[in-house]
């Protein structure tokens, strides 16, 4: 068996692998890092093109991040905090793309219009009240509503034509929304890092093993997929960015701060439509209200896609039940990860969330018409013709223990990292990849806490990221300076 020795290992070729990758490099030129990838390329799991909506999720139009409770409020702080977070990896893409690191912006961002879209008196009353709240909020100025089919039909033609007009409707519409290619992102960043020194890609390897070295770094079991030949890979630091497959190779970790932990995958499918025609008559990407019992990731939304470089129309997700973790991983997954540690909470998620059990059971058994009718809802004359059905990516959500020692569900995602920060893990899917950027920020803040103090590292990150540190929920001028030079160097202005 062959060895080898690096500073940091990355496990996955994913969004948030190049964006840790890439921030690493850019602050320490002379770190050994290498990214070891089960596929032949990077980025063709959840990342790529169409295994995600590919929405820059700022809260602009996702009405599950303003929750309203049963007296009626509205509660934007998660709106706030998606919103800023987001703000992070705007200003890192446009370093990157005055860096010229990043090629053109349209290469892999495009701006879309989000709007939320409602039907119904109750529905209405809701999203006004949405709009009001986050309207008076500096990250949200410039946010725009109606409830005037002819303003609506202008931003939205496909979703008003042939819609009843006695029926109350009402939208918010975010002008610099946007949509991002996040398979062809990644690729970039890792073309740029394969052309640096002390920076390896190892395609087609699949990490199979890790324990702890006596040095206290990590020692890591790699097999050649092609050839079956194994490597030791010695790493000071480790990475768990394998989407869906962080989990399992988690546990195997036996890192205490892992304990309790289990997943829940959810499959995804979308409806595609590839007509130029139909697609350059839609610019947006407009976002409803989800079913009841649905997970909050499964709002449906009609959305303008570019993926390399082509427009195209997606409608979806639909939901569905697998014991996959990765799209092409195996259907032991689910089974396999079962430990006596995360065995009761993985059990009372499933007893205390029938909603949802019952939700899946209903969209996995759903037929070709009944999508197409769940299309209409926001495209009244889509014809059947028009669209083919696309498998998405997988979502596995967090199972932790609660406070009783049962299980929650939680639909959002978590750096799990080692108490001496020689290993991180991110765990679940939403928002995703749009917020790559303060999750990974996250996990140097975690990880290499002494570089940040010692090494100028806090500096660096303020160069890459200008807000870094401050608050843009607190700061407005600091807002409106940085995102002034954002949506110019990202061509996100209308
Ligand atoms: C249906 C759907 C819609 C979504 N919509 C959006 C959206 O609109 N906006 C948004 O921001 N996010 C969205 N997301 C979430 C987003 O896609 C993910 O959060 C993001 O792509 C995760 O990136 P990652 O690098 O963690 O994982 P991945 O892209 O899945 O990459 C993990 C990589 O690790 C590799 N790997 C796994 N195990 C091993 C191993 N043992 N050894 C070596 N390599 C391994 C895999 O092959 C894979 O390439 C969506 C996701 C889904 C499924």
């Amino acid at each position: 068996m062959t060895a080898k020795t690096v500073d940091v290992l990355l496990v996955g070729a994913g969004a948030m692998s190049s964006t840790l990758a890439m921030l690493l490099k850019q602050l320490d030129p002379s770190l050994k890092i290498a990214v070891v990838e089960r596929l032949k390329n990077v980025a063709k799991e959840s990342t790529d093109g169409w295994n995600n909506a590919g929405t820059g999720h700022a809260a602009y139009c996702e009405l599950n991040y303003t929750p309203q409770n049963d007296q009626g409020d509205v509660d934007i702080s998660k709106a706030l905090s998606i919103n800023a977070a987001f703000e992070l990896s705007l200003q890192l893409w446009s370093y990157l793309v005055n860096k010229s690191v990043l090629p053109a912006p349209s290469n892999f961002i495009n701006r879309t219009p989000h709007l939320s879209f409602v039907w119904g008196e109750q529905n209405v009353a809701f999203l006004r009240k949405r709009y009001e709240l986050l309207s008076a909020h500096h990250l949200f100025e410039g946010m725009e509503y109606s409830e005037d089919p002819a303003v609506l039909e202008k931003w939205m033609p496909l979703v008003m034509e042939g819609r009843d007009p006695n029926e109350p409707v009402a939208a918010t519409f975010m002008s610099r929304g946007s949509d991002v290619d996040f398979g062809s992102l990644a690729r970039y960043m890792m073309e740029h890092l394969s052309q640096q020194d002390g920076f390896e890609l190892i395609l087609h390897h699949d990490v199979e093993d890790l324990q702890r070295s006596k040095d206290g770094g990590w020692s890591v079991l790699v097999e050649d997929r092609g050839t079956n030949d194994k490597t030791r890979i010695q790493a000071g630091f480790v990475f768990l960015g394998a989407g869906g497959g962080a989990l399992p190779l988690l546990q195997k970790s036996g890192i205490e701060e892992s304990k309790g932990y289990g997943g829940f995958p959810v499959s995804g499918q979308w409806l595609v439509c590839t007509d130029t025609s139909i697609a350059d008559r839609h610019l947006a990407k407009v976002y409803g209200k989800a079913a009841i019992g649905a997970p909050p990731m499964s709002v449906p939304h009609l959305d303008t896609r570019v993926i390399n470089g082509q427009k195209a129309l997606l409608f979806g997700p639909f939901a569905g039940f697998t014991t996959k973790f990765l799209k092409r991983g195996s259907i032991l997954d689910l089974p396999a990860s079962i430990r006596g540690n995360n065995l009761m909470p993985m059990m009372s998620v499933g007893v205390n969330n029938m909603d949802l059990t019952r939700y899946l059971i209903s969209e996995v058994f759903q037929s070709d018409g009944a999508r197409i009718e769940s299309l209409r809802e926001y495209f009244p004359n889509a014809k059947d013709e028009d669209w083919s059905l696309a498998d998405a990516g997988m979502r596995v959500q967090i199972i932790k223990k609660d406070e009783k020692g049962k299980g929650k569900l939680e639909f959002g995602t978590e750096i799990v990292a080692s108490a001496d920060g020689s290993i991180a893990s991110l765990l679940g899917a939403s928002p995703g990849a749009s917020t790559a950027v303060a999750a990974m920020v996250d996990v140097i803040e975690k990880c290499f806490k002494d570089r940040l103090e010692n090494d100028g590292w806090k500096e660096k990150l303020k160069i890459m990221i200008p807000s870094y540190g401050e608050s843009l929920i607190d700061n407005e001028n600091l807002l409106k300076g940085i995102r002034e030079n954002t949506l110019s160097t990202l061509e996100l202005n209308a």
